[in-house]
């Protein structure tokens, strides 16, 4: 199947860290399919041979293990091609027709990673030069908006360009090994669909934490923050997974009607629960892996003023039958203790105790998401007491674990994130991607949040770098009588 994919934003950040490199294991693993053309849009003046240049030097800053040998780079690179366009200017998407004209590829893929004020214009020209042919589809990056308002209007020029089914809204958690694995644990065994529900689940917890500052991306967070940036999109959506009902099939609607249900449970905001229930931070100078590192607002790019969150800790609920008053914890910041990211639930106790347990022992599943990804089964067991504590009146047990380390497991198999989202845009598979409809909600629910927080002048909680947060978050937890994962 021929296909041309045009990377607009072709030079940026988002191309040369992620989507090349994707596209390159891709190739490497022999599942690009043959006679593609990927075609780097920016406003450089470059040739296809000075953009094979500026790839093959970045691919030197990319993690060893997927960077290409010489001998790799030179049939990728061929593959690559370049072409110079302002994508504010509608004359320039002429140069472009001309260019997918060439050879009328079966599939086109037109990938937005550019910054997303450009975002609409780039439909709209692209609807208006005629590339919006039944065979194109359009991928974008996030952030799709900043509030409801926002969302609905980039939604409806896309739409006025493009079908739902030619729209690939990105979420690359969803591309994620594990959470792929997540719907597989859930609907392809038995094993814990009898478990997963209220009856038997104290808690989730989802925390995506990261060790990193703003660093190069000041600028961009400050107006952004950890709600927008990390929650209304990743965390919320692995809370769909998590939370589902198993959905009739496969099939992409299937999934998505499943998990827009799951967003419109969510329990609204209430002025009390927006009081004590959401915990917003920013992080002071501190200490990452031994050395000392800046506040936030000595960030560059950032408002020495700003009062733009770096963590969010927050709990929810799902008002349906089979969630009802569970509590689902959410938490994501930057400058924090680890880079972690990882679900995390936590089962009920037995009901009757026979055994004596660890105070705080409970069965729980994590679920690795990053740096590795992988399951864990964490279970009470009968230890090998070498004190003669089988003869004990009351038998003590010892926490255990499972252990299902996907890299391991599948090694060099395992497909990457965007390895995966990419592979499906071009098998236009849209099972991992957000539909319109998901994303409003996703929108709808967070936007209380932020008008309070635009409210409330008392501004966020500061924490310093290196801990996991305020101590608030803490707090907020240990209300309902549990505790973060590392806590307990
Ligand atoms: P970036 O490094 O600033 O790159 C922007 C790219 O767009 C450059 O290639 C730039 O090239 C091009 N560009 C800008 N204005 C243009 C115009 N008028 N006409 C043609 N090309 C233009 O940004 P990024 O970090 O890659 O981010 C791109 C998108 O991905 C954003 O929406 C961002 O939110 C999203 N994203 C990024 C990351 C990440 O890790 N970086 C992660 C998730 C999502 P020229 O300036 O040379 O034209």
């Amino acid at each position: 199947m021929s296909f041309d994919l045009v990377l607009f934003g072709g030079t940026g950040d988002l191309a040369w860290r992620k989507l090349l490199p994707a596209l390159f294991q891709a190739f490497r693993h022999g599942s690009l399919p043959p006679g593609g053309r990927i075609i780097g849009v920016a406003r450089d003046e470059l040739s296809d041979e000075q953009y094979r240049a500026l790839i093959r030097s970045r691919f030197e800053q990319v993690e060893l293990a997927k960077r290409p040998s010489p001998e790799e780079f030179s049939r990728f690179a061929a593959l690559l091609h370049f072409l110079r366009m302002d994508l504010s200017r509608p004359q320039d998407y002429q140069r472009l027709a001309a260019t997918l004209r060439e050879r009328r590829a079966e599939t086109v893929m037109m990938y937005v990673a550019t910054a997303p004020s450009l975002f609409a214009a780039v439909c709209e020209q692209l609807a208006g030069a005629g590339l919006n042919t039944p065979e194109t589809r359009i991928v974008l990056e996030k952030p799709l908006g900043h509030d409801v308002a926002s969302n609905r209007e980039i939604n409806a020029t896309v739409r006025r360009g493009f079908g739902e089914n030619q729209i690939f809204r990105i979420d690359h958690y969803l591309g994620k090994p594990s959470v792929q694995n997540l719907f597989a644990l859930r609907f392809g065994n038995v094993l814990f669909e009898p478990l997963w529900r209220r009856e038997t689940i104290a808690n989730i917890q989802i925390t995506l934490a990261e060790d990193l500052g703003a660093e190069k991306r000041g600028a961009f967070y400050d107006s952004t923050g950890a709600l927008r940036d990390m929650v209304q999109n990743h965390a919320l959506q692995l809370l769909c997974a998590l939370a589902m009902e198993p959905p009739i099939n496969a099939h992409a609607d299937a999934i998505r009607d499943e998990k827009l249900k799951v967003l419109r449970s969510l329990r609204p905001w209430v002025p009390e629960a927006l009081g004590q229930h959401v915990v917003r931070g920013q992080y002071t100078a501190g200490t990452i892996g031994g050395e000392p590192v800046r506040g936030y607002r000595e960030e560059p790019g950032v408002d020495p003023r700003s009062t733009s969150e770096t963590f969010v800790a927050l709990r929810t609920e799902i008002a349906n039958w089979r969630w009802a008053g569970v509590p689902f914890y959410i938490r994501t910041g930057k400058r924090l203790a680890a880079s972690d990211a990882r679900i995390v639930v936590n089962f009920r106790p037995a009901p009757h105790a026979i055994f004596q347990s660890p105070t705080g022992a409970a069965n729980r599943l994590v679920i690795n998401l990053q740096p590795r990804d992988g399951l864990e089964l964490h279970l009470l067991a009968q230890g090998q007491d070498s004190r003669g504590g089988a003869r004990r009146a009351v038998q003590s047990l010892t926490q255990v674990h499972l252990d299902l380390d996907f890299e391991k497991r599948f090694g060099s198999e395992r497909v990457g994130a965007y390895e995966r989202l990419l592979l499906d845009v071009i098998d236009g598979r849209l099972n991992l991607f957000v539909r319109s409809d998901e994303q409003e909600e996703a929108w709808r629910w967070v936007e209380p949040v932020l008008e309070h927080w635009q409210a409330d002048t008392s501004g966020p909680r500061s924490y310093a770098a290196g801990t996991w947060g305020p101590s608030a978050a803490s707090a907020m937890i240990a209300r309902d009588g549990h505790c973060w994962s590392e806590e307990c």
